[in-house]
């Protein structure tokens, strides 16, 4: 890892990065498409490595590494290279006829430099995306991988550096310090993916330059599970994204809320699924490992509270936890006080939905929020009653991965969005313009003003 880069050489890299972006070469729509066509072909030649450097790293089999990374990225980069041309277009808006002769228009600007920060639980993914965005946007693009998936950042480090210039995008390893001397320098925004405390870090320096921020961040997304549902799709569909990556999924069900009634049936063929999926799981090759000690000491240090239902069981030399169910579990219990952010799934249970909707209003605003039942009613009443950056109703993680869908948090769980057409536009500006003529000019609106209030109020109208 190219750990060494030191302050001055970050703030020269910067400097670098303005000049060519000042040249206005990234500007042109050509431009930018030949650079997504190079990280296409940079991404579809070192596909192997890129899946050994995420094996190496978590534990992730090629199937579920190239399903939730690499095939991701690669969808982004080909809907961009196809929509780019329709989406930078100006679009023409309607003037109002108090501006007779007048046109409105919307451009999409390009920022400037940007600065994308990755965590390590996605750690190619991740970084890729906001990229697309940002070379769709015609920005030039500084990348900080996440120093916990070490392989894959220094993969990611030397791919960047053979496909393209520094001056256009570049990475920058290493943890806190090189991400300390990143964060000192002016941007044009910052891309920030990662834990809601250093997202407040991330906020803090950016406000010293009034740099906008986007934040992706995390917390505890909540699965309410009605009676009226399908009971083995539910299972198959929840075990799928709590267990996916080993739990270490930003969008992951964080817990169950089940209906009194169905409960147990549900824990019952909960248990099944783990089983089907994953056999004996420490030998399975579907199941991903935890990403560090310090990770595992924390989560199995979760494992104190509750009735275990099925798992349990660990190996800290591999950095295996099972895949863990636990009921009886408290609202004051700890595993209800921080994101889980591993393979701990407590359960609690409800009477009626007010309940759950109560619970999740009474916690910082979800990620994504998770409700099964056939039950249009209720269906409602938790998409009017509660607030979250996304919702899924009867399946999990889906509504991320369509393009068609921007994907964001809100309020602690992050701000702005991104995939699909929403990454073009969360790296532009969106500058307004209007293009006067010289046909006509309303003298009505200089000084002295000679027209009865009642008319300008009139005129107003027309605006
Ligand atoms: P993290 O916040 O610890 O680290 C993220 C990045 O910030 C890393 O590159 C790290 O080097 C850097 N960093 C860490 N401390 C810093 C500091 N003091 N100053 C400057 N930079 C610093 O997050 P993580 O552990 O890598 O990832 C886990 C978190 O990310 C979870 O909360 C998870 O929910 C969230 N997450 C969110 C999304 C999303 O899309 N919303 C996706 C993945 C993960």
């Amino acid at each position: 890892m190219n750990e060494s880069i030191s302050f001055d050489s970050i703030k020269k890299l910067v400097e670098k990065q303005k000049m060519y972006f000042n040249s206005g070469t990234c500007k042109s729509i050509k431009f930018r498409i030949e650079q997504l066509k190079k990280l296409q072909k940079m991404i579809n030649s070192n596909e192997k490595n890129l899946l050994a450097a995420l094996k190496s790293d978590l534990g992730k089999s090629e199937a579920e590494g190239y399903l939730t990374e690499i095939g991701f990225v690669a969808t982004e980069i080909n809907y961009m290279m196809r929509k780019l041309p329709e989406f930078s277009r100006p679009a023409k808006v309607r003037t109002s006829l108090a501006y007779l002769g007048a046109r409105s228009y919307i451009y999409s600007d390009p920022l400037g430099m940007v600065l994308i920060i990755g965590p390590w639980n996605y750690p190619f993914h991740l970084l890729m995306a906001p990229l697309v965005g940002s070379i769709a946007g015609g920005n030039c693009s500084i990348l900080k991988p996440s120093e916990y998936a070490p392989n894959t950042s220094e993969l990611i480090h030397n791919l960047v550096k053979d496909t393209f210039n520094e001056e256009y995008i570049a990475v920058v390893e290493g943890g806190i310090p090189q991400s300390t001397a990143l964060l000192h320098n002016r941007f044009d925004h910052i891309f920030f993916t990662g834990s809601p405390s250093v997202g407040k870090i991330v906020m803090e320096s950016a406000a010293q330059n009034l740099t906008p921020v986007t934040l992706e961040l995390g917390g505890k997304s909540p699965c309410i599970i009605d009676k009226d549902i399908n009971i083995e799709y539910t299972a198959r569909r929840i075990i799928f994204g709590k267990f996916l990556n080993a739990g270490q999924t930003c969008v992951a069900p964080d817990y169950l809320f089940v209906h009194h009634d169905i409960k147990d049936k549900l824990l019952e063929r909960l248990t099944q699924v783990i089983r089907e999926f994953y056999s004996t799981p420490r030998e399975s090759l579907d199941y991903a490992r935890i990403i560090n000690k310090q990770h595992f000491r924390r989560l199995t240090n979760l494992l104190q509270e509750g009735n275990i239902v099925c798992g349990g069981d660990y190996e800290e030399e591999n950095l295996y936890i099972a895949p863990t169910i636990i009921d009886d579990i408290s609202p004051d219990a700890r595993l209800m006080q921080e994101e889980i952010f591993g393979p701990i799934l407590p359960v609690m249970e409800y009477e009626n939905l007010q309940q759950a909707i109560n619970f999740v209003n009474s916690k910082p605003k979800p990620l994504a929020l998770y409700f099964f039942s056939r039950d249009k009613r209720l269906q409602n009443s938790i998409l009017d009653g509660t607030s979250s950056g996304g919702v899924c109703l009867n399946d999990t993680l889906s509504h991320i991965t369509t393009k068609y869908l921007p994907f964001g948090g809100i309020g602690q769980s992050g701000t702005g969005n991104y995939h699909g057409r929403a990454s073009f536009d969360r790296f532009v500006h969106k500058k307004s313009v209007l293009k006067q003529s010289f046909i006509y000019d309303l003298h009505a609106k200089y000084p002295p003003y000679k027209i009865p209030l009642s008319l300008i109020k009139r005129m107003l109208k027309l605006l």
